[in-house]
């Protein structure tokens, strides 16, 4: 039987972030296995690209610092755009909420959190529906990234040392040994290995309980519309996000193919977590969607209302939700075995953490950079779940 120290199983912008963290260690007796005959067909291709140190938890606000400062200045090529993020308000409490959460991020070391008032924000974006926004704030390092780019990036750096990908390879089973992991069953054939990393984003569920562990990652379908707007977009539009109903827009970019994306300019993406989506691994794109963020988009803004739609760039994919919105990242009661996953919908922007975070854990047993213990997934055993609020 073929065998290597280390199995990787999803080939997204996490599994590669893994891969990546690992041999920058000197460890690349590793080969990430993904079933896709590419990667990025999960949801790391379908991503919206924003990035944000406006969280309310602490591990979240490190996790985007930490995860910031990598893209700014690491080796290959991220798209790190710091256009912002702009939260605004419309209800008392979502702002006094705003106002905790910046409070916090400053006490933690982000820098330039900006608290706005209503005027402020109708002078910033003077095309906006101002009229019930009691206030905001600002993240001037928070803005966009782009996700394919990352894990290509982060492959790249992996597969430079010696790190092997095989596409087209799913993983059937985990197998486990005497309380630890000796292998994976696949559709081509058993490898055994010493630790098997588990980074299948929304499809972790069925493959750890392949080794009798439950990891509680539902599947939620999240949809996008992507329109054309009749006159140009500012060039300095930031992610602007209702904290109240999470409708959001930003301007679009096709990161699969960022040079012949046609509409530069005009085209914005908008969405807004439809609180009528049940757990499943639908990704279809639904019309009525559509209709109801531009129902939406009718209050809050005349550009994005008279928009038209791009159906055939709409899209939908899936956030891998935990029950209290955080990611698990670190070991189980499996020796060998290790899971990140679980990010409920920012697991693009926290790759690099994420990825470096789970080297440290299997090379070292715990990770030093950062304490990612609240993390683990004996957290939901021990009923110690954390809370975000700004969880969109
Ligand atoms: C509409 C939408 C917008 C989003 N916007 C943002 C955003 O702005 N910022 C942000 O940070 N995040 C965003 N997210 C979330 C982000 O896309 C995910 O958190 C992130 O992509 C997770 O990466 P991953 O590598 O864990 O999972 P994935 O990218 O899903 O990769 C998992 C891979 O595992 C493979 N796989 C599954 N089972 C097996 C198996 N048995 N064997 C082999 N391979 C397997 C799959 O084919 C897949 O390629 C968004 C998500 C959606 C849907």
């Amino acid at each position: 039987m073929r065998s290597v120290k280390c199995v990787i199983i999803g080939g997204g912008v996490v599994g590669a972030s893994a891969a990546y963290h690992l041999a920058l260690r000197g460890e690349s007796d590793i080969v990430i296995l993904e079933r896709g005959p590419m990667q990025g067909i999960g949801s790391t291709g379908r991503a919206t690209g924003g990035v944000r140190e406006q969280f309310g938890t602490e591990i979240n606000i490190r996790m985007s610092m930490h995860s910031i400062d990598f893209f700014q200045n690491c080796e290959f090529a991220t798209g790190y755009d710091p256009k912002g993020y702009l939260f605004f308000a419309t209800e008392r409490a979502a702002l006094e909420q705003l106002k905790l959460n910046a409070a916090k991020q400053a006490e933690l070391g982000v820098k330039g959190i900006e608290i706005l008032d209503g005027d402020e924000i109708k002078r910033r974006l003077p095309a906006m529906n101002c009229e019930d926004i009691l206030g905001g704030t600002f993240g001037p390092r928070d803005g966009f990234i782009d996700p394919v780019a990352v894990m290509r990036g982060f492959t790249k750096g992996a597969v430079d040392r010696g790190v092997k990908i095989e596409l087209g390879h799913a993983v059937r089973k985990i197998i486990v040994q005497d309380g630890r992991v000796n292998g994976v069953s696949t559709d081509k054939g058993d490898i055994g290995c010493d630790a098997v990393i588990v980074c299948t984003g929304a499809w972790s569920r069925e493959l750890a309980a392949t080794a009798g562990v439950d990891v509680p990652v539902e599947p939620l379908r999240r949809q996008i519309v992507w329109a054309r707007c009749k006159s140009e977009i500012p060039q300095d539009l930031p992610m602007v996000i209702d904290a109240v109903s999470g409708f959001h827009f930003r301007p679009a970019i096709d990161f699969w193919e960022p040079s012949k994306t046609s509409g530069v300019g005009h085209d914005i993406l908008f969405a807004y977590p439809d609180r009528e989506e049940t757990p499943s691994f639908n990704t279809e794109f639904d019309n009525a969607f559509a209709e109801k963020v531009y129902e939406l988009a009718r209050h809050r803004a005349g550009f994005l209302f008279e928009s038209k739609p791009v159906m055939e760039k709409c899209r939908a994919g899936l956030y891998e939700n935990t029950p209290d919105h955080h990611a698990i990242i670190g070991g189980c009661a499996v020796d060998g075995l290790y899971f990140a996953t679980g990010f409920s919908g920012h697991g693009v922007m926290h790759s690099p953490a994420s990825g470096r975070a789970i080297s440290e854990i299997v090379l070292d047993g715990k990770a030093s950079f950062l304490d990612v213990s609240s993390l683990s997934l004996e957290r939901f055993d021990r009923g110690e779940l954390l809370t975000e609020t700004g969880y969109i």
